[in-house]
């Protein structure tokens, strides 16, 4: 797989994707391997083997410091051709999806993109990668018959992680290849660091989800005050996005992000497909609506059925006593 690094330091879906590679590799009874690419980035292998892999594929490289397109299609490419790997996965993320796209198109195979399930057919050995299709209706399982390697881009947030073992033992190669920086057609001029609010919703311990059942402004008041007397982030589902009550960053679920928290409050929210995809993985599910047969009690921890504009205050309020009796803090441990 792809080890997904910036600035000498690994992708947290990189470190997702060996937990869940470290699943299929022991079912198929192979090694796991990890291709890092980058300059000065030999000293991550350690960290890449903590997490699961057997072998790591270093080519170090000052042509390889940013990510381009061409210089780490030739990488993989070259320790492709080389190693012949049966299954080859990439995290969905923007330099995730454009080297998998690139790899695929050079190497004449399959790719299945923004999978949200892995699993495989040991007997086949054939990687069965599933993903929301259709609109979101139906989940998809995607196969790669023919061509190897089977490839697939996963979701950020999706996969599990193995605890990091500083005691797990694997094998480092290190590979060359030529690359000469006149040879590139494209430069990396500066690179802007992206800091906005996004990272804070995939990042938060604990958040309030809004859904149309409480989506007025009145509603979403009571979302907002409930995050502040629980120090939560606040996110929605498309529906309250679309309604703009609140910024499309804060979107959770297929075409928004995916969170796992340890505490996830859906509030007025049905609990459809494209949006549990975004939110599934959280440690404990909260849901708060009428309809006692909405799906969303299907995926929670604990379920409430009532009118929310009811329910929503009285939790604030035994929450707010909480936290006095706490001295002002709430601890989610
Ligand atoms: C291609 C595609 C991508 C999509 N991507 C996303 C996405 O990323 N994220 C996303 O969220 N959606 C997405 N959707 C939309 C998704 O299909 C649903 O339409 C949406 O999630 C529904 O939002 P909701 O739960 O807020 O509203 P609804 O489905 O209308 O549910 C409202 C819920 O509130 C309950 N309710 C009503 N009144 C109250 C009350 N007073 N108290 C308590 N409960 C109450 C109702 O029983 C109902 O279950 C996508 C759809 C498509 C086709």
């Amino acid at each position: 797989m792809f080890i997904e690094q910036s600035d000498g330091e690994i992708a947290g879906v990189s470190l997702e994707l060996l937990g869940a590679g470290r699943e299929l590799a022991d079912k198929l009874e192979v090694p796991l391997s990890g291709i890092l690419l980058g300059d000065g980035v030999r000293k991550l292998s350690s960290r890449v083997i903590g997490y699961g892999a057997d072998i790591v594929y270093v080519i170090d490289h000052p042509v390889l410091k940013n990510y381009r397109t061409e210089s780490y299609m030739r990488g993989v490419n070259f320790l492709a051709g080389k190693y012949k790997p049966e299954i080859f996965l990439y995290g969905a993320t923007p330099n995730g999806k454009d080297l998998a796209s690139a790899v695929a198109t050079d190497l004449s195979t399959g790719l299945t993109a923004d999978t949200t399930m892995l699993d495989v057919d040991v007997d086949k050995r054939l990687l069965e990668a599933s993903r929301p299709a259709f609109g979101g209706n139906i989940m998809a399982t995607i196969l790669c018959k023919k061509n190897r390697p089977q490839m697939a881009t996963v979701r950020p947030k999706v996969m599990k992680a193995l605890p990091f073992d500083e005691t797990r033992q694997g094998t480092i190669i290190d590979e060359e290849i030529s690359l000469r920086e006149e040879e590139m057609r494209t430069k990396v001029i500066d690179v802007v660091k992206d800091i906005t609010k996004k990272a804070n919703l995939a990042d938060a311990h604990v958040i309030v989800c809004g859904g149309k059942g409480i989506g007025d402004a009145k509603g979403l008041q009571l979302i907002h005050e409930l995050a502040n007397t629980i120090g939560a982030s606040v996110g929605g589902t498309r529906d309250v996005i679309e309604a703009g009550l609140l910024p499309h960053e804060l979107q959770i679920g297929q075409t928004g992000e995916t969170v796992t928290p340890k505490i996830y409050f859906a509030i007025g929210v049905s609990g459809a497909i494209q949006h549990v995809v975004g939110m599934k993985n959280s440690e404990l599910i909260i849901a708060i609506n009428s309809d006692p047969h909405a799906p969303i009690f299907e995926v929670a921890t604990y379920g409430i059925v009532g009118d929310a504009y009811e329910i929503v205050p009285k939790l604030i309020e035994q929450l707010k006593q909480i936290r006095v009796e706490q001295g002002g803090e709430v601890s989610y441990v």
